[in-house]
């Protein structure tokens, strides 16, 4: 990256724009992770996540680490070497955290699903009713698949377990959802919901953030067989964390610049900010609609109001409308991972954004899009995102001179 006099317009889903009074929180001195103090910082951080992840009991730790490593935490603090879990896999991240299921030792009964649908809800609910011998020990669901922009219906997985009477702990990897989109998991009876620091708490990577219930920590302390695990280690971030300090040197910058981003969210008031990224995310689709694109994700239930996969027509390589949007109008789109690598680029519309960026992501686009050779109407996307944002508005149009 050049050093320019304009900011790059960053539109990737994480990291996201770090707003401006959260990257001042953490512009000061190094303090003293161990002081008297301390803990006035922490323990009122640890109590107002819980609010975003809107949890009726159990506790939040705050690793050191990027959403990875809380994936990793959920797992080895509850879960046995051999144990029977139940996954599905439908784009890049829900595949990584199949990958590293299996890694660590699990028996992972897979369902492969096409990329651009979600979590199987049915075949979900017909594997637990058959389990009658409670084999499976945990039930694994990506909220938000950031590869392909769908997201799946959590209260339903919720729903499949109830309706088999099954015992089997639910773990979510929210790492782009919490903080954006509605996340309940005390109504929803998530027992390990992942996140991270640089999507919709709008950070820098560098927090893995892991929201468990009391039935996981319970799992965890009746654990036989347990995994290894050290660094990520829940019953030595319990020692300290009640007390407002961490087993080791906690990140002091990032939580700083925490406590500043749910200022910002409480501020707004979380479910504004989550009806906010509903609208973005439609004004966004309004547009690729116009511009006679398609999505990735297969059908209106599985969209996601973080982040939008665009297909390019057949013959178009998407890495070329990414590279002419990065290099001919400073803008950073995010690339196609695996099965999708030429065949979509991303508009991540998370985090700290406005209609007037994204009417402005959408304009380069548009160019981009049509410098590769895709048959766009300049105005027609940045068109109809206008329209539904204007048609939509809650604030008043005018208002009278004090
Ligand atoms: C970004 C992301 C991850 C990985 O998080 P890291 O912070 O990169 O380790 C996992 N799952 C989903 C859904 C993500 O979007």
């Amino acid at each position: 990256m050049t050093t320019t006099m304009v900011k790059p317009h960053l539109f990737i889903p994480g990291p996201t724009n770090v707003p401006d009074a959260v990257r001042m929180a953490m512009n000061i001195p190094m303090e003293d992770m161990r002081s008297a103090d301390y803990p006035k910082l922490t323990l009122p951080v640890f109590e107002d996540l819980k609010k975003v992840f809107k949890m009726k009991d159990g506790r939040v730790f705050i690793f050191p680490s990027s959403g990875t490593g809380a994936w990793e935490s959920a797992i080895t603090n509850t879960l046995a070497v051999g144990d029977k879990v139940l996954m599905s896999r439908f784009g890049q991240f829900s595949l990584l955290w199949v990958d590293m299921a299996e890694r660590l030792g699990l028996k992972v009964e897979l369902c492969d699903e096409e990329w651009g649908t979600g979590v199987p809800l049915e075949k979900y609910a017909d594997i637990l009713a058959k389990d009658t011998a409670n084999e499976i020990k945990a039930v694994f669901a990506t909220h938000n698949e950031t590869a392909t922009g769908v997201s799946s219906d959590i209260a339903g997985v919720r729903k499949a377990l109830d309706a088999a009477k099954h015992p089997a702990l639910l773990f979510v990897d929210g790492v782009s959802s919490v903080g954006s989109l509605e996340m309940r998991m005390g109504e929803w009876g998530v027992d390990a919901c992942v996140s991270g620091s640089q999507k919709g708490f709008m950070l820098p990577t560098g927090l893995g953030i892991l929201a468990v219930s009391q039935k996981a920590l319970d799992a965890n302390k009746s654990l036989n067989g347990r995994m290894n695990r050290c660094f990520f280690s829940w019953e030595d971030m319990i020692k300290t964390n009640d007390l407002g300090y961490f087993p080791y040197t906690p990140a002091t910058q990032l939580i700083r610049g925490l406590r500043a981003s749910l200022d910002l969210i409480f501020a707004e008031g979380l479910d504004n900010v989550i009806a906010r990224h509903t609208r973005l995310a439609s004004g966004v689709r309004a547009a690729v609609d116009a511009w006679g694109l398609k999505l990735c994700a297969k059908e209106p239930k599985w969209h996601s109001d973080t982040v939008s996969a665009i297909l390019v027509p057949e013959g178009i390589d998407a890495v070329n409308v990414l590279k002419t949007a990065y290099y001919r109008y400073n803008t950073s789109l995010g690339t196609g991972l695996n099965k999708v690598a030429g065949k979509v680029f991303r508009i991540g519309h998370l985090g700290a954004l406005d209609e007037g960026m994204i009417g402005g992501v959408l304009f380069n686009v548009e160019m981009a899009l049509k410098d590769c050779g895709v048959p766009i109407k300049f105005g027609s996307g940045t068109g109809a995102a206008a329209e539904y944002f204007s048609k939509t508005a809650t604030k008043p149009a005018l208002q009278s001179a004090a």
